[in-house]
């Protein structure tokens, strides 16, 4: 695999097109007054081969994401020597903790105290051996709430995406901070389906501040993907997740 292979001129096309987007985003928050820093991009290869992988390293890719445990196992432990930093952004069950701590920098869906802590006791005997750095760990939040019309059906698989309740934030986000081998990085949210993502965006916002507020260094806001990058954007995101805008279509059901 070259730099000239096809494949890896989609990817190059593709992924320039995203940083155009960002870059522009972010120059518009700038512009009125919004944070202005460059979020990291993190691109979300799920169903796409390791090779993939490498030639997005080659592209200048640095952080990746994954959302199940069997195959990002395997595909980091494919490309082991590719140096990139792996990112969990998937259901988490409490028995996959150990497999993940393996390969993982950072697990953005942190939903439960009982993940929490597996993580710790996992980590912890994976600091011993391997001496590797803490885990980063964001919250994810179910930001349904943001939309009173969602409220009525709630259940609905229209409405929350998975996470905390708001309400539950700064009880886990302590418990995190108590937790030998994990670092609080911030929050995570996936706006709900089928609605305008910016109430859900600005709603995350204000649930960030409240929580740098308690834990001033947990400024991470984990939020926007492929169709709504801009709105992450604009309401602070500093970790976009961004899949099918640059690697293409994934099977619609597996
Ligand atoms: C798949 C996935 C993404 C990427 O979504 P795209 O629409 O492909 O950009 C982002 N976040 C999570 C949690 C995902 O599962």
């Amino acid at each position: 695999m070259t730099l000239d292979d096809p494949r890896t001129g989609i990817l190059a096309e593709r992924l320039a097109a995203v940083r155009q987007r960002i870059g522009a985003a972010v120059a518009a928050t700038a512009a009125t007054g919004g944070a202005a820093a460059d979020p990291t991009l993190i691109v979300v290869t799920k169903f796409h081969p390791g090779a993939d992988v490498l030639r997005l390293r080659r592209l200048g890719v640095a952080d990746v994401g994954e959302n199940r445990d069997q195959e990002a196992a395997a595909k980091a432990a494919e490309v082991a020597d590719a140096h990139l930093r792996w990112h969990f952004i998937g259901q988490l069950q409490s028995n996959k903790a150990k497999s993940v701590v393996g390969y993982a920098h950072a697990v953005h869906s942190i939903d439960r105290a009982s993940l929490i802590a597996a993580l710790e006791k996992t980590m912890v005997v994976e600091q011993q051996q391997t001496g590797r750095a803490n885990l980063d760990c964001f919250l994810q939040l179910d930001l349904s709430s943001a939309y009173p019309e969602l409220a009525a059906q709630a259940n609905n698989a229209q409405g929350g995406r998975g996470g905390l309740t708001p309400s539950d934030m700064e009880k886990m986000a302590d418990k995190i901070a108590a937790s030998a081998g994990l670092n609080l990085a911030g929050v995570m949210a996936v706006a709900p389906l089928g609605v305008a993502p910016e109430p859900a965006f600005e709603l995350l916002a204000r649930l960030s501040a409240k929580l740098v507020a308690a834990h001033p260094q947990a400024t991470g806001i984990s939020a926007g993907m492929s169709h709504d990058l801009e709105a992450a954007i604009a309401c602070g995101a500093t970790h976009l997740r961004v899949g099918s805008d640059i690697l293409g279509p994934r099977p619609a059901v597996l």
